[in-house]
């Protein structure tokens, strides 16, 4: 119903950042090669996001704005394999609950469907063209709910907050060829052609890639690839420090720190590295269904894998005789 769906916005639709968030990580769950997100007035105004892939049947359009009616999650011993970035199924229904939503959406080969959703009211349905995809227009943002409006910081913050997340899910997905507009202006393009370096470069700039190392790692537990900065670039801030474990961006402070820790004594007080460091380990030994934006995950091995990132970071700098 409406209101537990406005309840659960609460919890997930933080910010216009948070719907960008959702609906690219549904736009990759999706298979797609290519994710275009445009955003007007910092996605108050509009956020728009079209992709290529597999869309959705038109029997099950209006199931997916169901609350946990699409749960990937069957039971307690699949929270523990997840794969995909969304499993709770609350991401669609809480968006449509705060706003004006319409989807478009065919898998290429079916005739697609268009939904059009305002303040959780059906307003319509119908069918649309073949094109294989979905894009998904979000307008009116929190329209009805006041009260998360007036919690909002001002455009420029709202804009860096899509920023950050759009450039947190580019350097998770190099295989994805993703691109931001903000009032028409471009902000980022990635090529999907899986190079991490010219994904970072894009981000962070061309000098600054130019002053990472590559940081490769491997045992029988986890696989680690990535970059990470010479000890001479580093930042007043840990925010350019990124851990992403199974294609999942993560907040994790000890994970953060594992890699200052992997630096020794090189850097100086409050400076920080410029890193990204890719995991892949057996998705059994986390738990992402920690909270409802899944950026904090609970692993079984967090110790192990705190010591295996420094001991990674530390043998890649010393390998240049740092
Ligand atoms: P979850 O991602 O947790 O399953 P969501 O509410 O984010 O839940 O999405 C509901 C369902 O709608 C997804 O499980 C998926 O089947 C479908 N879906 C949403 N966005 C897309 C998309 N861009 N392309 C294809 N299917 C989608
Ligand atoms: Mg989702």
């Amino acid at each position: 119903n409406i209101l537990s769906d406005q309840i659960s916005a609460g919890e997930v639709i933080e910010r216009p950042a948070s719907v960008v968030k959702e609906l690219v990580e549904n736009s990759i769950d999706a298979g797609s090669s290519r994710i275009d997100v445009e955003i007007t007035e910092a996605g108050l105004k509009q956020i728009k996001i079209t992709d290529n892939g597999s869309g959705i049947a038109p029997d099950q359009v209006q199931l997916a704005f169901k609350r946990f009616a699409t749960s990937k999650i069957n039971n307690q011993a699949d929270l523990f394999k997840i794969h995909s970035l969304g499993f709770r199924g609350e991401a669609l229904p809480s968006i449509a609950a705060i706003s004006d939503i319409t989807m478009k959406t065919s898998d290429g080969e079916h005739e697609g469907s268009e939904i059009h959703i305002h303040g959780g009211k059906l307003v319509q349905q119908g069918p649309a063209e073949i094109r294989r995809g979905t894009t998904v227009e979000v307008n009116e943002l929190f329209f009805n709910t006041p009260n998360r409006l007036k919690y909002l910081k001002s455009t420029a913050t709202e804009l860096s907050k899509i920023t950050d997340i759009v450039n947190r899910l580019a350097l998770s997905h190099p295989e994805v060829a993703l691109s931001l507009q903000h009032n028409g202006r471009e902000l980022l393009r990635t090529s999907g052609r899986n190079n991490m370096q010219q994904v970072i470069a894009g981000i962070y700039g061309n000098p600054s890639m130019k002053k990472m190392i590559s940081v490769e790692n491997e045992n029988s537990k986890f696989k680690l690839t990535g970059y990470t900065s010479l000890p001479e670039l580093t930042r007043a801030s840990r925010k350019y420090i990124s851990v992403i474990i199974n294609g999942r961006f993560v907040k994790d402070y000890a994970l953060n720190h594992s890699i200052i820790d992997g630096y020794g004594s090189k850097l100086m007080v409050g400076r920080y590295p410029v890193s990204v460091i890719s995991v892949e380990m057996d998705p059994s030994l986390i738990d992402v269904n920690v909270h409802p934006t899944k950026q904090e995950v609970r692993l079984l091995d967090s110790r192990e894998l705190s010591d295996f990132i420094s001991k990674s970071i530390y043998a890649s700098l010393s390998q240049r005789n740092l």
